[in-house]
């Protein structure tokens, strides 16, 4: 997208938030079910009926992961800073204060001493988790969307913060990276004009690239299967994309691409969903993106919440929050305090206080050209699109092997002396058949 106006990045700010809470809301209730035909029509059943504005039932409440997001927005909008300090105590305090929402032993274990310690390092906690492996749950993906939101034009950072974050709780690198993944995907979808189709074979092959970079970090260590295995994920999802849908599809999914609480078996997953759903699924009967997409990942059974809650994320950045069914929404615990905390995020970000140093930082010349503010803010944020597209450019072609033209030449004089055998131009052709320049048999036209 080269140009993004501010009103869509703000209604792509609340989406992104909403549409993972919406997620974890609705997908809460199955969570750990394992899904057959007939639960499907249940799901699409209790989903028509969400629609429904005269539908008056119980609020659904949120798990952990939303409990957990909204600690990570807090900590951008209270410590612009980033202090990770102040973010282990919010995860903390809300555990302390709403222990029921889910939560696993582990991450329990992981509050627990960061109390008892009194948040001396923060860090310390969670490294000691599985002798000293660390956790490679979903804890980080769950979570991370502000993340991709507030450093959403600052791509280093978005990647610092989002592995910082998530070592609070997650220190293997599988939970740490499937986090990483999550938030990418988050930017991306971000950065995408909702009016215009998603090329999903473009979309992963992007965020590929940028894994790749990623996964670089993992060493031998680590005893895993494959040596970048968010990368590997990211050719299975093309390829079950690939696939015509059908039932037995989704049986090969939760086996292949995972649904459980392990990081590297659901984040990928969530992102196979959303991009899955872009287009048509027959069991999932609705024209709007959204609902398709946290259906859908509903229908897969066993995470749901969290599955849900993560391609919920990346649907809702994409869309932004018109695409969200309003009475869907408000059968979810704390929607209008979700929108409250993507708009604090959002002026955090492009809000008065900040955009001097941004239109500082970024173009300083726009300063004196008399533009009104959404004109000039839109100039800013397009030419930030141009300069990020530049820079990846450029990352990709610092990337590309290089040698001297001597060198390649050598190389070339190599290939032709060892090959000057088949080389029909120094030896001739073995027979007339071989000869692709052959005078051609006349043909007797009848
Ligand atoms: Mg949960």
């Amino acid at each position: 997208m080269s140009h993004i106006d501010l009103a869509v990045l703000k209604s792509k700010f609340r989406g992104a938030l909403v549409g993972s809470l919406l997620g974890d809301c609705l997908g809460a209730p199955f969570e750990g079910e394992l899904v057959s035909s007939g639960d499907k029509i249940v799901i699409q059943k209790y989903f028509d009926k969400l629609e429904s504005p005269d539908l008056k039932g119980p609020i659904r409440s949120y798990t952990d992961d939303t409990a957990m997001m909204k600690s990570v927005a807090k900590t951008f909008i209270d410590k612009p800073e980033v202090d990770y300090t102040y973010m282990a105590k919010l995860f903390v305090k809300e555990y302390f204060a709403e222990p029921k929402r889910g939560y696993g032993e582990s991450i329990v274990e992981v509050f627990s001493k960061l109390r008892k310690r009194k948040f001396e390092d923060v860090y310390k906690p969670a490294q000691e988790q599985f002798n000293g492996s660390g956790s490679f749950g979903n804890g980080g993906g769950m979570r991370v969307a502000p993340v991709a939101l507030y450093f959403y034009n600052n791509y280093d950072a978005m990647i610092d913060v989002a592995k910082k974050s998530t070592q609070l709780t997650h220190t293997h690198s599988l939970g740490v990276h499937g986090a990483v993944f999550q938030c990418i995907a988050v930017s991306q979808a971000l950065a995408c004009n909702p009016k215009k189709k998603i090329d999903p074979e473009q979309f992963c092959n992007e965020l590929k690239q940028k894994m790749k970079e990623v996964e670089k970090e993992n060493d031998d260590g680590l005893n895993l299967k494959v040596e970048q295995p968010y990368v590997d994920k990211i050719n299975v999802i093309q390829h079950f994309l690939k696939a015509k849908y059908n039932d037995e599809l989704d049986e090969e999914i939760g086996i292949v691409l995972g649904n459980n609480i392990c990081a590297i078996e659901s984040v990928p997953t969530a992102l196979y969903c959303f991009l899955r759903s872009l287009e048509e699924i027959p069991t999932v009967k609705t024209d709007n993106i959204f609902r398709r997409t946290i259906q859908y990942a509903i229908t897969l059974g066993g995470d749901t919440d969290t599955i849900a809650c993560m391609a919920g994320g990346i649907a809702g950045a994409y869309l932004g929050e018109e695409a969200i069914n309003r009475n869907m929404a408000k059968q979810c615990e704390s929607y209008e305090k979700t929108i409250e905390m993507a708009d604090s995020l959002y002026n955090a970000v492009c809000g008065a206080s900040n955009r001097a140093q941004f239109l500082l930082s970024d173009s300083a010349t726009f300063i004196t050209i008399g533009l009104s503010d959404t004109a000039l803010m839109d100039m800013v944020v397009s030419n930030l699109q141009q300069q990020r597209a530049t820079t990846e450019q450029l990352r990709r072609e610092a990337a590309i092997k290089r040698m001297p033209v001597s060198l390649a030449v050598a190389d070339i004089i190599k290939y032709i002396t060892e090959h000057e055998q088949d080389d029909c131009l120094l030896v001739g052709f073995t027979s007339q058949r071989v000869n692709p320049f052959r005078e051609k048999t006349p043909c007797t036209l009848l």
